[in-house]
């Protein structure tokens, strides 16, 4: 394009280039994309969609779009999703949060109290336990993940979000291989798990099977493989009285919640999500003697 061009011209430039891939929500996404790179709104667009966009952003606009229409997510583009009305900063080195997950937040809410000791296992971009140290008081949270490169971006997303709490909130990141290098006990162990099954990866959306870390999705063989070790491993972390909580696949429950009441969790309970599928499972770990 040689002569200037406007908002509403590149819009609908972008939105047939996303259509001619196949990408369900074109125009949305178009749009999106366009107020990532002119910070615009929607008001704009439809009011001043005449005015002129400049030569540089013209380009960033088109690169964006090309990695749209290849199927990358458009958070990995845009660098952010939103969480418990919280932003999060985003990468292709973390699971992009998901809505479902903030039940998971919702219901370990209901039950923390000021000054609770929260771990967070598989926190990939720490939107589990970075939102539940902004909405309480004086938490001390650990976020554990395999992966050094999911932990830069919980600490940088920590580090920006609780900036303004005035009270003794704490937030630390231990790269480790589930808890071999955790310690001590906590009151609340959390964690979203990797639940997938092996064999479905393959049959996932392009979005997410070609783009998001595979180490964040693959459950192996039958989807529960770290709900196993959780479950076992948890024990030896959790204070007695202290609460498992876990997010989990629609079909996961009833073996999950299974799992916990053999292994001697209380109070085993399956929460579910909005479109009535279960999604929390949670239970209470009780000291024997
Ligand atoms: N805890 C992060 C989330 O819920 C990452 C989960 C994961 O990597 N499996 O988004």
């Amino acid at each position: 394009m040689s002569r200037p061009v406007n908002y509403g011209e590149l819009y609908r430039a972008g939105k047939k280039i996303l259509e001619q891939a196949d990408i369900g929500e074109a125009a949305l996404d178009a749009r999106l994309l366009l107020e990532s790179v002119c910070r615009t709104n929607r008001n704009d667009l439809l009011v001043h969609g005449d005015r002129e966009v400049e030569p540089e952003k013209e380009k960033t606009y088109l690169t964006f779009i090309e990695k749209r229409a290849s199927h990358m997510p458009l958070q990995y583009i845009t660098g952010v999703q939103e969480f418990m009305g919280l932003e999060f900063t985003v990468n292709e080195k973390v699971l992009i949060p998901r809505q479902d997950t903030e039940i998971l937040v919702e219901e370990v809410l209901r039950d923390l109290h000021d000054g609770s000791r929260i771990l967070d296992m598989c926190t990939g971009s720490g939107c589990i336990l970075i939102s539940l140290l902004h909405y309480s008081n004086d938490c001390q949270g650990t976020g554990a993940d395999i992966s050094g490169d999911a932990l830069c971006v919980a600490r940088e997303n920590a580090a920006r979000i609780l900036a303004g709490k005035k009270d003794d909130t704490v937030a630390r990141f231990v790269e480790s291989d589930l808890f071999e290098r955790v310690e001590g006990r906590f009151d609340i162990l959390v964690s979203n798990p990797p639940y997938i099954r092996s064999a479905v990866i393959p049959e996932l959306a392009e979005e997410v099977r070609g783009n998001e870390p595979i180490l964040a999705l693959d459950g192996a063989e039958d989807g529960l493989l770290f709900y196993r070790r959780i479950i076992k491993q948890g024990k030896e972390h959790l204070c007695g009285g202290g609460r498992l909580f876990f997010e989990i696949g629609y079909d996961q429950g009833v073996a999950v919640k299974g799992m916990m009441e053999e292994a001697g969790y209380a109070d085993v309970r399956i929460v579910k999500d909005f479109s009535g599928l279960d999604r929390v499972v949670y239970g209470r770990y009780e000291v024997r003697e």
